[in-house]
C-alpha cells in the first residue's frame, strides 16, 4: 500500500528514537542510564487517580462535548484566571488529547497554505513537524548562548515578513531548560504590536521553575498580546499525568470554536473519565504535590548542570525551568573517540550510548546541532552513575 507524501515526509520523534534504543539495549541486558525521559518519575497523586475511579464507578463513560465536558472548561478558566491573571470564559476553552494534540488542533485551525511560522531554536522536536502538516513553512531564527538561546526583540523584529502568521514561544523551555523573564516577553510582545502575527505559547512547564525564576503567561502581558495569544498548557508534567492525555488551550472565541469543529470530527472528546479526573487535579490538595516534585527537580538540575560544568569541553547554565539540561559539547566534533568520528550531536550521542551505555538525545533534531539535551526525570543516584560515565567517556 503506498503511503502518503504527507506522511512521508514527517520523521518518527528523534526524542522517542533515542529512549527506543536505550530500551533495546535495556532488554538485552545492558545497564543504560537513560537521560531521555521527557515524562516526570513521579505517580500521578493519589487523589487524582481516585478521582478518575469515581467517575468511572459513576458511570462516567460516554462522548461528551467535543470541547469538553463544561465543568472541567469552567475550571480551567478559574484557574486561568486566579494563578495567571487571564480572563477566559468556558467557551474560549478547549480541552485536547493532551498538549501535543493543542499545538497541532491550533495550527491546524488558525495557518493557511504558506503562511510562516517563527520558530526560535531550540525548539520542541514536535513544532516543526506540526507547522509543517499545516502547508505552512517554519521560519526558524538560530539563536545561542549569548542570548541563553532566547530569541531577542531585534531578531524576532527581522523575522516577521508579509507572510508571518504566528510566533511560538515555549517558557519554560524544552529542549533548553530557560524560562523568558516577564520583561523579556513583554519586549517581544511588543515587537507584536500593530502586526497580524499570532502567538502560541507553550506554558506546559508553568510549574516547573527554579530560583529566582518567575513565571508569566504571555497572554497577561497586555490587552494587545491577550488578544493575538493561544495559550496552551496540560496536565502531563505539573500532575505527573502524561499518560491520561490531557492539554487544553484558551484564546479568542471564533479560533477555539473552529478548533472545536475540527476535533468533533477528529478525536471527539478527551477520555471523559479522565475529564472529571482533571477536574480534582485542579482543585485542592495539588499545592504540595506539585511542591514536592517541584523541588526536586530544582535538586537535580542544580547538581546537573554543576557537574556537567565540571566536565573538559562542556559548557552548562543552570536550569531556571523545565527538567532539562542542554550543554553545549561542540569542543568534542572533530574528536575521534574509540574509533567513532565526532562530527557533531547525532555522532556524540549515538557513540556515547554505544561505548558508555548513557542515553542523550542529540541537540540537531531541537535546531542546536552544538548542544545535546540530557533530562533530568531520573533518580539522583541514576545521574551521579550517568555522569560518572559521561565525564570518563569523554577524558579519554
Ligand atoms: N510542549 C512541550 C514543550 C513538551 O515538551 C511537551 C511534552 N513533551 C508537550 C508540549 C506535550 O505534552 P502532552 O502532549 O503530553 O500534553
Amino acid at each position: 500500500m503506498k503511503v502518503s507524501k504527507r506522511a512521508q515526509s514527517v520523521p518518527a520523534s528523534a526524542t522517542i528514537a533515542v529512549t527506543s534504543r536505550a530500551q533495546e539495549l535495556k532488554a538485552q541486558g545492558v545497564d543504560v542510564v537513560g537521560f531521555g525521559a521527557g515524562a516526570p518519575d513521579f505517580d500521578t497523586p493519589e487523589y487524582i487517580k481516585d478521582a478518575a475511579i469515581e467517575a468511572l464507578r459513576a458511570g462516567k463513560t460516554k462522548y461528551t462535548a467535543a470541547a469538553g465536558i463544561v465543568e472541567l472548561r469552567a475550571a480551567i478558566a478559574e484557574k486561568l484566571h486566579k494563578e495567571n491573571g487571564l480572563n477566559y470564559s468556558s467557551d474560549q476553552i478547549i480541552v485536547n488529547i493532551g498538549g501535543k494534540h493543542s499545538i497541532y488542533e491550533a495550527m491546524q485551525a488558525v495557518l493557511d497554505p504558506g503562511d510562516e511560522v517563527i520558530l526560535p531554536t531550540p525548539y520542541w522536536v514536535t513544532y516543526p513537524e506540526v507547522i509543517k502538516l499545516a502547508d505552512a513553512k517554519a521560519r526558524i531564527v538560530q539563536t545561542d548562548k549569548s542570548t541563553e538561546y532566547k530569541i531577542t526583540p531585534s531578531q524576532l523584529q527581522s523575522a516577521i515578513t508579509k507572510k508571518t502568521a504566528m510566533l511560538v514561544i515555549n517558557s519554560p523551555n524544552n529542549p533548553g531548560g530557560f524560562t523568558y523573564t516577564p520583561d523579556e516577553q513583554r519586549a517581544l510582545a511588543e515587537v507584536l504590536e500593530g502586526t497580524d502575527v499570532y502567538v502560541i505559547s507553550d506554558e506546559i512547564y508553568e510549574k516547573l521553575i527554579y530560583g529566582k525564576t518567575k513565571f508569566v503567561s504571555f497572554a497577561s502581558l497586555s490587552e494587545d498580546a491577550y488578544n493575538r495569544t493561544l495559550t496552551m498548557n496540560g496536565f502531563s508534567k505539573t500532575f505527573s499525568m502524561t499518560g491520561w492525555r490531557l492539554g487544553y488551550t484558551a484564546g479568542p472565541l471564533n479560533v477555539i470554536k473552529a478548533m472545536a469543529r475540527l476535533q468533533s470530527h477528529m478525536t471527539s472528546n478527551c477520555v471523559t473519565f479522565c475529564q472529571y479526573a482533571a477536574i480534582a487535579a485542579l482543585g485542592a490538595p495539588a499545592g504540595e504535590a506539585i511542591e514536592k516534585m517541584r523541588q526536586e527537580f530544582e535538586r537535580r538540575g542544580k547538581y546537573m548542570s554543576q557537574r556537567l560544568n565540571g566536565i573538559e569541553g562542556v559548557e552548562c547554565s543552570e536550569p531556571t525551568g523545565a527538567f532539562y539540561c542542554f550543554p553545549d559539547v561542540s569542543s568534542h566534533y572533530g574528536r575521534n573517540i574509540n574509533g567513532a568520528k565526532i562530527t557533531g550531536s547525532m555522532d556524540f550521542a549515538k557513540a556515547l550510548l554505544e561505548q558508555a551505555n548513557v542515553a542523550l538525545v542529540p541537540g540537531l533534531p531541537f535546531g542546536c546541532d552544538d548542544n545535546v539535551r540530557l533530562s533530568f526525570a531520573c533518580s539522583l543516584e541514576q545521574i551521579t552513575k550517568g555522569l560518572d560515565r559521561l565525564e570518563e567517556w569523554l577524558n579519554q
